[in-house]
């Protein structure tokens, strides 16, 4: 995995959290905070933050937020984008389809049969 594919992945993951806490939190009028152009690493940071309180709270949702915020970590590490199980590494545009994953797609089809 290169540092533009990388990068990618992570602003994949970051959106994915955004989501997330979005779809989560009450409906109703909430500030527009994030625009494109205007997302700086403080708001990213508040996401993440509350993010981390409401895994208390769901439990469905907090797995795939765990997971995700792991996978951030995951992909700075020497292990960064290989499958846990091969060794391969995995391409990008499955991780970009599905950021949770640590497994190619041989190994997940293996795992799931
Ligand atoms: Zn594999």
């Amino acid at each position: 995995m290169d540092s533009q594919d990388q990068q990618q992945l992570r602003e994949k993951i970051h959106q994915r959290l955004t989501e997330l806490v979005q779809e989560h939190s009450d409906p109703g009028p909430t500030p527009e905070r994030l625009s494109d152009q205007q997302e700086d690493e403080d708001a990213r940071m508040d996401i993440l933050a509350q993010a981390s309180v409401d895994e208390a709270l769901q439990g469905h949702l907090a797995l795939e937020l765990r997971q995700l915020k792991a996978n951030l970590e995951w992909l700075d590490s020497d292990l960064g984008g290989l499958c846990s199980s091969c060794g391969e590494p995995i391409p990008i545009r499955r991780l970009l389809a599905v950021p949770t994953t640590r497994h190619c797609v041989e190994c997940s089809a293996q795992k799931e049969s």
